[in-house]
Order: structure tokens, then C-alpha cells, then sequence
């Protein structure tokens, strides 16, 4: 099963999608963290689209199509969960032509729906474990007191340099103008399931699930 999980920066997608990676064995696909592996690889890819990021504006969908394109090639065994991706009508378009020319399909586009207010407080208190992906949240979920990762035990948490007010502003206006036009896109495929991602995080998976079904 090929599933695309949309919604705006800190809907909670990241977190559902490493729930169904952990109870379905799916693999999860997020061009937010190739492109951040690529910068601190220090890849040329990954020095060009730093400033990009920070700022919270989209990179080109040239370099996010490559980098699926590259991973679709691998092991598909347990089906894509795409997680930022697409974000632009071009980068719809390019993945049902490379599911395609893999000889797949997509199944689902869940919808994850999260009010403005609910973002901005999820993402300004976000962290995550710099090993496992982890994430935390200084109200709902708070790094252990012990320091390390409940997960992995690293005591190496990280926030992103884009979760500020400021580029959080972007981001969400990069959604809107560019990715939002997506739940259109799928709803006339009718390949659209639209969930409320408010909630807590298993009530939200139970929501995935039911979604899936
Ligand atoms: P994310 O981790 O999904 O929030 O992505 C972090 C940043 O990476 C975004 O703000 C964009 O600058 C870039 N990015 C990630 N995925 C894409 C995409 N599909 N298209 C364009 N830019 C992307």
C-alpha cells in the first residue's frame, strides 16, 4: 500500500508516519529529512538548499522528484508513506508518473487537518532526537528528565532552525499557495481522506487507520 500523508508543517504527519512504519513495516519517504541529511552530509545539493529551507520557502521540485525517484527504486515490500511530499501540482503530477513507471499505485492521500493556532504551538515546542527521529513536545511531551530519548536513550535532542515564528509563517504560506491545491487534486482523483490531526497522537492513528481501511 502507497499512501501520501498531506497537511501543513506540524499536522502531525512525521509522527503517524512513524507509527505505520513501526506497526505495518511500510517505508517511510520524507524529502524534508533526505534534504536535511544532505546538508549535514555537506553535500553540494544540501549547501544549495540551506538558505532555502531556513527561510521556509519550498525547494525546487527538480531536486525533491530525484530524490523520490531515487528511493523508489529500492525495497518496496511494505509500501511508501509519502510525508511531505508531493507539496506542488508539478510534484503530483511527476510521483503518479513514477509509481507508475514502478509498477505501483498510489491507494491513499490522507488529509491531515490542523487549525492555524494548534501549528504554530506544536512547532515552537517541537524538538527531536538528533538519532532515532524522535519527536518531542515541551507541553504534551516532554523530553525524558533523564535526558536521553525514550526510544533510543541518545541525549542528543535538536530543534529545527526552520521551527521559528518567523519561517513558520512561510512555511504556512508556502502550504496554502502551493501544497493546499493537492487536497483538490486528490479529492477529484478521489483518492482523498481528510482526518482531524488535533487530537492526541493515538486517537489521530486510530483515525489514520480507520482511513485506510
Ligand atoms: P519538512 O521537514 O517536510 O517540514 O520540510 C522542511 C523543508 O524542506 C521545507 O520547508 C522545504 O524547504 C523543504 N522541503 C521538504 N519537502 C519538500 C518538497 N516536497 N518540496 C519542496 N520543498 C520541500
Amino acid at each position: 500500500m502507497n499512501i501520501i500523508l498531506l497537511g501543513p508543517p506540524g499536522a502531525g504527519k512525521g509522527t503517524q508516519a512513524r507509527r505505520l512504519v513501526e506497526e505495518r513495516g511500510m517505508i517511510q519517504l520524507s524529502t524534508g529529512d533526505m534534504l536535511r541529511e544532505a546538508r549535514s552530509s555537506g553535500t553540494a545539493m544540501g549547501r544549495k538548499v540551506a538558505d532555502i529551507m531556513d527561510s521556509g520557502q519550498l525547494v525546487t521540485d527538480e531536486i525533491v522528484i530525484g530524490l523520490i525517484d531515487e528511493k523508489l527504486q529500492g525495497d518496496n515490500a511494505g509500501g511508501f508513506i509519502f510525508d511531505g511530499f508531493p507539496r506542488t501540482l508539478p510534484q503530483a503530477d511527476a510521483l503518479g508518473e513514477l509509481l507508475a513507471k514502478h509498477g505501483t499505485t498510489l491507494d491513499a492521500v490522507i488529509e491531515m487537518r490542523v487549525d492555524d493556532a494548534a501549528l504554530v504551538e506544536r512547532i515552537v515546542a517541537r524538538s527531536t532526537c538528533g538519532n532515532c527521529g524522535e519527536v518531542y513536545n515541551d507541553i504534551t511531551k516532554p523530553q525524558p528528565a533523564d535526558g536521553k530519548c525514550a526510544v533510543c536513550g541518545a541525549s542528543d535532542f535538536r530543534r529545527r532552525a526552520d521551527d521559528t515564528a518567523e519561517a513558520l509563517t512561510t512555511r504556512l504560506m508556502e502550504y496554502y499557495k502551493k501544497t493546499s491545491p493537492l487536497i483538490g487534486y486528490y479529492y477529484a482523483k478521489g483518492e482523498l481522506k481528510t482526518i482531524d490531526g488535533l487530537g492526541e497522537i493515538d486517537a489521530v492513528a486510530a483515525a489514520v487507520s480507520e482511513a485506510l481501511r
